[in-house]
């Protein structure tokens, strides 16, 4: 069987030629009469039906720039192709186009093609979809289908990177980043979620060497007959990541050890004083977000931020403003101290409690507890002017 991906075919050219048979409820033709939307086999056009909520999100998606997926055609002989998956999105088109129905614009006022205006026609008519062309026996197809849509599940980003991208390039990336035989596959697991059948770990390491662009590096790469760069830049970060934090904790798996790599990999740590400084994290029992403490230790353990700092709860701060306040009254100055030892006019203001926050007297990073004898309540300017601790 052979298959070639159309990466050129416009909405304009599919939908030339395209008849809805209204009766019948199918899209019939495309292509300039080439294409067979909806072969006898095929259910028919379901997308008007919801009130055509889906159709209407498929125009909605084009008119973002949003792919709307892989189309498949079977060529049935030269001047024959039918949809074998993508029927209900060509329909959704082909009637946009000719008409048959409107979508809202930003007003919710509606739209129909012949009405809009010329750019967002030609966006639409100009918008290129990726086509897969198969020809091969109906069994060959089937088989086929079945390997690359696995029980029926839709291919995800990369997946389709690969399609699109396909050659040289992704091959040697799928030996060394898809493959589950690969050894290495469970070290890696400690830093990444996912898995590599569904190309989860190419995806990562592509997403690392491009910091983020992996399509335009994808694009770039895709005759290379090595993948050295990709390699050795997602070797780099798991060695540098292992060697910092000799101890896999769980909370590793997922995070951004691209970036965290670039920010910080300059820096020498002592993987001892790292280790003991984690674990001494883990077992404080405020901090809500452990996923946060190694960025926290890799900058200098500086931004509490990060590692979300439990807060006195209701109960304490209403309880601390009450004492506060009492105390403030009797002695006619605010019920924010450090306004009481200011000068200005708020230094005998008293606040309300919703014009206050809860404040670490000790700070936390200093071993100052989340308990009410370590809470004071200042005014929102006071607390906001204490900064981050
Ligand atoms: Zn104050």
């Amino acid at each position: 069987m052979k298959t070639t991906l159309k990466i050129n075919t416009t909405v304009r050219e599919i939908c030339d030629g395209f008849v809805y048979n209204e009766l019948e409820g199918k899209g019939l033709f495309g292509l300039s009469g080439k294409l067979t939307i909806q072969p006898e086999y095929q259910r028919n056009y379901i997308y008007a039906s919801d009130g055509g909520k889906r159709e209407m999100a498929v125009i909605e998606s084009v008119l973002k720039g949003y792919p709307i997926g892989l189309i498949y055609f079977n060529e049935v002989s030269a001047d024959n192709l039918e949809v074998l998956d993508g029927q209900q999105r060509i329909t959704s088109l082909g009637r946009f186009v000719t008409d048959k129905f409107a979508i809202k614009d930003e007003n919710g006022m509606e739209q129909y093609f012949g009405g809009m205006a010329k750019d967002k026609q030609k966006k639409i008519l100009e918008t290129k979809l990726l086509i897969y062309e198969c020809e091969g026996t109906e069994s060959e197809i089937k088989e086929w289908f079945k390997t690359i849509n696995i029980a029926g599940v839709p291919l995800n980003d990369q997946e389709l990177l690969n399609a699109v991208y396909s050659g040289p390039f992704v091959t040697l990336g799928k030996e060394e980043f898809s493959n589950s035989q690969n050894a290495n596959i469970q070290k890696w697991s400690a830093y990444i979620r996912g898995s590599a059948a569904r190309q989860e770990f190419l995806e990562r390491a592509l997403d690392w060497v491009s910091k983020g662009n992996i399509g335009d590096y994808m694009s770039r790469h895709r005759t290379d007959k090595n993948i050295t760069e990709l390699k050795t830049y997602f070797k780099s970060v798991i060695d540098w990541a292992s060697s910092v934090f000799t101890d896999v904790e769980s909370e590793m798996k997922g995070l951004e050890w691209g970036r965290l790599y670039e920010e910080h990999h300059k820096k020498a740590y002592s993987p001892a004083k790292v280790s003991a400084e984690v674990h001494k994290l883990y077992a404080d029992p405020y901090i809500k977000n452990r996923k946060g403490i190694f960025e926290y230790v890799l900058g200098g353990s500086s931004d509490t931020k990060l590692l979300e700092v439990r807060v006195f709860d209701e109960a304490t701060k209403k309880a601390t403003y009450a004492t506060q306040t009492a105390a403030a009254e009797k002695k006619h100055a605010s019920n924010c101290p450090l306004c009481a030892i200011g000068h200005d006019a708020s230094k005998d203001k008293i606040w309300k409690l919703d014009e206050m926050d809860a404040d670490h007297v000790a700070a936390w990073s200093k071993g100052g507890k989340t308990s009410s004898k370590n809470c004071q309540m200042l005014c929102k300017t006071h607390n906001r002017a204490k900064g981050n601790r």
